[in-house]
């Protein structure tokens, strides 16, 4: 048992590390007197797609270094140990063994307190920690328990002035902080494309990232675009895709130089889709998408591989958008079933 009476403990995927953790942690300290603050890289946020972006070692790195100045962080590499995905239940259930569990605080931002509920074992979640949520830019505080997530609302026996009282014995409370515009997805598309984030992370994490390319382009490892565009369909094909059409984008005005596109008959088809180019592209290129969209809706799924956006529809939903209008001046690939006589 530590002899830390007050813990903090801050997950995520920090890809990358930017100023809104830090901001996050900080406030937090100084508002809760903490004694200690972990700070916990998932190996993979069950909630999120995987997408492409540097090595677990390279993120716990950047952890590293950028709450270097901070002495009372330590960064923990138990998910990352642990691998697969990392389950917040788990990991609390780990600590409350080294420390005192009526000390434990899980700090979340407000955008994940909004999906709290759906969270694995919520109920053994508030029984292991009090919860302590962040402000974030763009998400409002709730001013009564009416703007709880539902499935939390059975948990909070009362609600008062950002402090709940929960029927496990623990709180939650709310800290406010000023606002930190920035998101680590809108991080990954700034490094991408070359743009400044000077404003947004510390000079000694970017410079770490840069110096070992942590998020250089894919396309050298996708090598010819027009062929890896027909490669995905043939996943799509193999799901049973409908009217999947593949065109080159580069006669038009478009961002991107490939576009595929196809749909499936329900919302569920339409993400086993997407998931099934997902697990072709890994197997044969070992790449990821620079981004996924929409995966748990299942009516437009975006998968964004650099050069190729792979758009794959509820085919209900794709009559309503019509995308291919827009792309009238591209060039059709004449994209075929390769199991069709
Ligand atoms: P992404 O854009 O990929 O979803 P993210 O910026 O939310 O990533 P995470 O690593 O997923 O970063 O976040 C870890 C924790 O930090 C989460 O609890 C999240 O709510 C919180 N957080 C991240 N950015 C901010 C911010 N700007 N303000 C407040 N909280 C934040």
């Amino acid at each position: 048992m530590s002899d830390f009476s007050r813990v903090g403990i801050f997950g995520g995927t920090f890809d990358p590390l930017h100023v809104g953790h830090l901001q996050c942690v900080r406030t937090v300290k100084s508002r809760l007197a903490l004694n200690k603050i972990f700070v916990v890289p998932a190996a993979q946020n069950p909630r999120k797609p995987r997408t492409d972006g540097p090595r677990d070692e390279d993120r716990l790195e950047m952890c590293r270094i950028g709450f270097k100045s901070d002495d009372y962080v330590e960064v923990d590499d138990r998910e990352i140990k642990r691998g697969g995905l990392s389950y917040t239940v788990t990991t609390l259930e780990s600590f409350s063994k080294d420390h005192e569990p009526s000390g434990l605080h899980l700090i979340i931002g407000m955008d994940q307190f909004e999906e709290l509920d759906r969270w694995h074992r919520i109920d053994r979640i508030l029984e292991l920690a009090n919860i302590v949520v962040v402000t974030r830019a763009g998400h409002s505080t709730p001013t009564g328990l009416s703007d709880f997530p539902e499935g939390l609302r059975p948990y909070v026996s009362d609600f008062e002035k950002g402090f709940g009282q929960l029927t496990t014995g623990r709180h939650i409370e709310f800290v406010r902080m000023p606002d930190a515009d920035v998101s680590a997805s809108d991080l990954r598309k700034r490094l991408r494309t070359g743009r400044s984030v000077e404003k947004y992370m510390s000079i000694e994490v970017e410079e770490f990232i840069k110096s070992n390319e942590l998020y250089g382009p894919i396309g050298a490892r996708i090598g010819d675009y027009e062929e890896f565009t027909r490669f995905c369909s043939e996943a799509l094909y193999n799901k049973k895709g409908l009217n999947v059409r593949g065109y080159d984008l580069r006669p038009t005005t478009a961002p991107t130089e490939f576009a595929l596109i196809a749909s499936g008959t329900s919302t569920r088809h339409t993400a086993a889709l997407a998931e099934s180019v997902l697990t072709a592209v890994k197997d044969e290129f070992n790449v990821f998408p620079q981004s996924v969209e929409g995966m748990s809706e299942g009516r437009w799924v975006l998968l964004d591989y650099g050069s190729l956006i792979v758009h794959v529809f509820y085919d209900f939903v794709r009559q309503e958008y019509r995308l291919e209008e827009l792309w009238r001046e591209a060039k059709d690939l004449g994209i075929k079933d390769p199991l069709a006589k």
